[in-house]
């Protein structure tokens, strides 16, 4: 039995996410304390408490301590079964993240598998439904296995009942290099609205065009949503990986504020000449750690990173090295 401190690093989801994932994929049962420590409302909330049941059903685990608020929990995994999954959180919590805590576990299974997961699709602090699609699957793709995802439609905070459905067709992972992003073979951005008025949209896409001088925009219009929302999405696809940046509409933010923050991190990717951004970068780890091996740069690694190299370390005898190359890159390797 692996004990885990809830409380490592930065004290988030995440260290639980993590600890599912490669619980199911190594068949190591661990048990988790002071979950969440380090956030305001700590213990399971419901996105992780939806995590957990996940990974319940997909790796015929038992659970104890499953609960709302739970501090404490002890998983047992049992056999990974491929199939067709339907998962709601039941709030407008985040649905990538509940994908986090199972995807690996379906890549390692012996067949395809299918999943529903409905609640929030583009949540802040949580991968939006695009950077799932076309960062860290475009990844997963190039590294054996077959994932696709489709939106169904949008979910924000917080009303939630956004959906999508991703399809898996499993193979070992290989080990991947990222120490470069090839050229760069297009700059787009997509500044969506859901039942709120388009010229909010069309304020973040004038200062897309004013600070990034990017010409490649559209404005999407999404009625169907449950709620409000309003995310703007900045893609820098480039030969071997595609990068995506996120700036969410909040009240009392103006549309041209959001656009200028949002601008702000590709600028900074752009500038950096790392092919890896800080959030791919956590994200990246429990694929790699999975093949055995991998390199990649990247902008200097956020706490979420150093947690998730202690806690994959935890379950995998890996080496995981970070090296400071200057003040704007860093590279994270994976061996054996
Ligand atoms: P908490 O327990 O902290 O309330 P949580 O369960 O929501 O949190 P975190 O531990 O904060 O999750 O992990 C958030 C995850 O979302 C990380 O993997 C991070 O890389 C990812 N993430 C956050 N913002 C973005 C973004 N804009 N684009 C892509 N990924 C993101």
């Amino acid at each position: 039995m692996l004990y885990i401190d809830g409380m490592l690093g930065e004290g988030g989801g995440q260290i639980l996410r993590t600890s599912l994932a490669l619980s199911l994929v190594t068949g190591k049962p661990f048990t988790i304390n002071k979950i969440r420590a380090g956030r305001k409302k700590p213990g399971l909330m419901r996105q992780h408490l939806t995590c957990v049941n996940a990974a319940v059903k997909v790796g015929n685990a038992k659970v104890e301590g499953a609960s709302i608020g739970s501090q404490s929990l002890k998983f047992e995994p049992g056999n990974i079964t491929a199939g067709d999954y339907n998962f709601a959180i039941g709030t407008a919590g985040s649905c990538t993240l509940v994908l986090q805590a199972i995807l690996p576990a379906l890549l390692a299974a012996d067949g395809p598998s299918k999943v529903m997961l409905e609640g929030g699709t583009h949540n802040p602090f949580a991968p939006p439904f695009d950077f799932l699609d076309q960062t860290f699957l475009g990844l997963i793709n190039k590294m054996g296995p077959t994932v696709s995802a489709s939106l169904i439609r949008p979910g924000f905070y917080p009303a939630g009942g956004g959906k999508f459905k991703v399809e898996i067709a499993p193979s070992p992972l290989e080990k991947i290099n990222l120490t470069q992003r090839g050229d760069i073979l297009n700059k787009t951005a997509k500044a969506l609205v859901a039942n709120l008025p388009e010229n909010i949209a069309a304020r973040e896409i004038k200062i897309v065009k004013k600070l990034l001088g990017w010409e490649n925009c559209e404005i999407v219009n999404a009625p169907d949503s449950n709620g409000p929302g309003n995310v703007l999405t900045l893609t820098v696809k480039s030969e071997n990986l595609t990068e995506v940046f996120t700036g969410f509409g909040v009240k009392g933010v103006t549309a041209e504020k959001v656009a200028k923050r949002c601008a702000g991190q590709a600028k900074s990717y752009l500038a950096s000449n790392a092919p890896v951004g800080k959030y791919l970068a956590d994200q990246l780890l429990i694929p790699l750690a999975m093949a055995g091996g991998g390199t990649f740069i990247t902008q200097p690694p956020s706490r979420h990173t150093m947690t998730n190299i202690d806690v994959v370390k935890q379950f995998l005898n890996l080496n995981i090295s970070c090296t400071e190359i200057d003040n704007r890159c860093w590279q994270i390797s994976v061996e054996k």
